[in-house]
């Protein structure tokens, strides 16, 4: 096996820079001062409601995560709405019937292709556990690594991914991206690069790992409520909850974020996630990736970026921003989005993974 531990060290250097001021804003005390209450009085104060109003808080969160977790698509739809949607879909076409556009703007540079792994390249399943991808897709994302750098970026800890995906010769940021690694498999495009190591956000794995175990207590009143400890990040997940019950559990995880203000809370589909409080994503995962790769400053490099969640728009402002490359966002539904392009599914994703591999 390689060294992993070794980054390629200037890009290191700058993000540990990075991180440590991302961190050491005044308004993070030092880190110790949270693990100083002891689980009991903790759960204690919970049981008592926090102290904290939070009811408008809650209402947001679930606006918000309901406006990304679609349950179907209406099958009449009013004019207004058919007009909304055609010109939406003017300007997100359909990255399948745009394919050789898409070509043509990446001719003459290295295409590197960022994925997504829940409802990117599986579908969003009832039981987080069991998103597995089809065997066609695996075999699609291998061909489509024999030829171009790939990497998987996802909310999901970085082994939990690997364990779905399986492929060797990929990049993996795990955590939103707060946890990266290289490839074991090295490929042409590779030169040396390959032993990229990086985590984002170590200090706070004790306290992750302590909020986890408390919302593991206070959200079992909940049926149907999953915790997932990603590591760097944990996932509520609200894909088995009856909708009558969002706000109860909701509530539950607020109560228990109001004791931890370094750690923020984002929406998703069916899902509300709670990371640390450091200015890391999934832009900056992408960024750091082409970085590491040699394409920090290039002007010969197309990223192609496909993700079909709230943490991905970080994703495709930063292609958005910096001119290069696309975004496409997988949805049937409009979303509002920095994403150029759509595709409807896992399926087309699948297609148009293989269009790619079709036109070396
Ligand atoms: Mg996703």
């Amino acid at each position: 096996m390689t060294n992993q531990n070794i980054a390629v060290p200037d890009v290191k250097a700058r993000i540990r820079m990075a991180i440590a001021m991302a961190i050491s804003k005044p308004e993070f005390p030092a880190l110790g001062g949270f693990l100083a209450i002891s689980q009991k009085k903790l759960l204690k104060r919970l049981e008592n409601g926090g102290g904290r109003g939070g009811g408008a808080k809650v209402s947001t969160w679930i606006d918000s995560m309901r406006a990304s977790s679609p349950t179907r698509i209406k099958s009449t739809i009013p004019i207004s709405e058919t007009q909304e949607k055609s010109s939406w879909i003017l300007h997100h076409p359909s990255a399948l019937n745009q394919f050789e556009k898409i070509i043509q703007e990446s001719k003459g540079k290295q295409i590197i292709m960022f994925l997504d792994y829940d409802g990117t390249l599986s579908p969003i399943v009832a039981d987080p556990e069991r998103a597995f991808m089809t065997k066609k897709m695996r075999a699609a994302v291998k061909d489509l690594a024999r030829h171009y750098p790939t990497a998987i970026v996802s909310g999901r800890s970085r082994n939990k991914v690997y364990k779905f995906v399986r492929l060797d010769e990929l990049y993996y940021a795990g955590s939103h991206g707060m946890d990266i690694k290289g490839p074991t498999k090295s490929h042409n495009y590779n030169k040396g690069n390959q032993g990229v190591f990086f985590q984002a956000a170590n200090e706070f794995l004790p306290m992750i790992d302590e909020v986890y175990k408390l919302m593991l207590e206070k959200t079992k009143s909940v049926p149907g409520a999953k915790v997932e400890n990603n590591k760097f990040c944990l996932s509520v997940h609200f894909r088995c909850v009856d909708e009558k019950s969002w706000d109860a559990l909701a509530e539950q995880v607020r109560l228990v974020l109001n004791e931890y203000p370094k750690l923020t809370l984002t929406q998703g589909r069916k899902v509300l996630e709670i990371r640390p409080t450091i200015k890391w994503d999934k832009g900056k995962a992408l960024e750091f990736l082409l970085e590491s790769l040699g394409y920090g400053n290039s002007t010969n490099v197309f990223p192609i970026y496909i993700g079909d969640d709230k943490t991905d728009e970080d994703a495709f402002k930063v292609l958005k921003n910096s001119g290069q490359g696309t975004g496409i966002l997988v949805s049937k539904v409009q979303k509002e989005t920095s994403a150029s392009y759509t595709l409807q599914d896992p399926s087309e994703v699948e297609k148009f993974l293989q269009h790619l591999v079709a036109r070396m």
